[in-house]
């Protein structure tokens, strides 16, 4: 079986009955422990990212209001409570550990919609090269329920995916998944491996739900869907004990998820099968060189652009004679693709009027449609 550090990337997914004890509030011990397994892998060399829930648990238990159901805006003032408690501790453990921290708050929009996308990946990249952990959530305090995720099984799966993680990490209060409900059925048998999240597969989750999380085992084979088609490999393990994280590479238990493609692949394979690229940007033969030897498409080598276009939208990258180089997620509107076609980075800014990004597709939103040996062939 894998081990965590042959990992580069690690989206970890914390449950709210692992951080917050009803009565007693935040599991300091335990956060402490799994913020070193973070810190053991951030050490080897891996990004790693936090999706933490325990918001509202933790609000509850510091506003008093833990016996009984919540009215909608009692669990968004519960979340509001609770999150600024929870990033505290988040920001002082890990920089006990020497690490810096970022809390990033998203709602289903910022990761569903294109060009919400964009600056969600982007700002979390950022915090990953500023070596800074980030610490996600859902943004319950605003989310209402029908544009909420409601659970952050899926939110961590779409983070994932999002930022290019190659392992999804669960920690539940459940070590795995079983071919029936474990707590009803003795005989129930465990399955280490998954290789695809198949009808069979999905009738084995019920609808078994943990105490505090909402999700249950059916919102954790949804976060395996979305996970393994985009490339990210999911373990879904207990994390009712210190250290969990370095608990899986010591063997315990856990069920592994298999990743149907790399991420990148997966990534580049959702661009370039947009079958109908929204709008055309013709570039120069110095962007096309620049292109293929893997940079950025700066405006400077932008000569046309063509088609109505939205932030996010894909589009084709074409050469001088028509033909396609690439495909990327497109950083600006149509409008504002034209009135800076052709500009150095400096001038963008005074005719937009805003501080924009330099590139018009960035090299990490981007497929080659053409290798370099073809090019240079085409080009002699
Ligand atoms: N976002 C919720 C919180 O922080 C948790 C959702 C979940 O339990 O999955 O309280």
């Amino acid at each position: 079986m894998n081990t965590l550090s042959s990992f580069n990337r690690i989206t970890v997914k914390i449950g709210s009955a692992l951080l917050v004890d009803r009565k007693a509030g935040l599991k300091r011990e335990w956060l402490a422990s799994l913020v070193a397994d973070v810190a053991d892998l951030s050490s080897k060399g891996a990004d790693v990212l936090v999706v933490s829930s325990g918001a509202i648990a933790l609000g509850r238990t510091i506003l008093g209001l833990q016996s009984r159901a919540l009215r909608l805006e009692e669990s968004q003032a519960a979340a509001a409570v609770g999150q600024i408690a929870l990033a505290g501790a988040w920001s002082e453990e890990l920089s006990r550990q020497g690490l810096k921290s970022g809390q990033v708050l998203v709602t289903l929009g910022d990761t569903e919609e294109r060009r919400r996308y964009l600056n969600a990946r982007a700002t979390i990249s950022t915090l990953l090269k500023l070596k800074a952990v980030p610490v996600i959530n859902e943004n319950d305090t605003v989310a209402t329920s029908e544009i909420r995720y409601g659970d952050n099984d899926r939110l961590a799966a779409r983070v994932a995916t999002m930022m290019g993680s190659d392992l999804l990490v669960l920690l539940s209060d459940i070590d795995g998944l079983y071919d029936a409900p474990p707590a009803h059925n003795p005989d129930a048998r465990f399955i280490p491996l998954v290789e695809r999240i198949t009808p069979e597969i999905e009738a084995m989750a019920g609808a078994a739900a943990s105490e505090f999380s909402r999700g249950g085992m059916r919102t954790k084979l949804d976060a395996g869907k979305i996970a393994t088609t985009a490339g990210t490999t999911m373990v879904i393990t207990a994390g009712d004990r210190l250290n969990p994280l370095a608990a899986i590479d010591a063997g315990e238990r856990a069920t592994w998820f298999k990743a149907s493609a790399t991420p990148v692949r997966g990534f580049k394979t959702w661009i370039a099968g947009n079958l109908e690229p929204a709008g055309r940007i013709t570039v120069d033969a110095g962007a096309v060189r620049a292109l293929l030897s893997g940079k950025s498409l700066l405006p400077a080598g932008v000569t046309l652009v063509s088609g109505q276009f939205s932030r996010g939208d894909t589009v084709a990258i074409l050469d001088a004679a028509g033909g396609e180089i690439a495909r990327g997620l497109v950083a600006y509107d149509a409008a504002d693709a034209v009135r800076i076609a052709g500009l150095k980075t400096a001038e963008i800014e005074t005719v937009l009027g805003y501080e924009a990004r330099s590139a018009m597709v960035h090299r990490d939103d981007m497929v080659m449609s053409r290798s370099l040996d073809n090019a240079l062939d085409a080009e002699e």
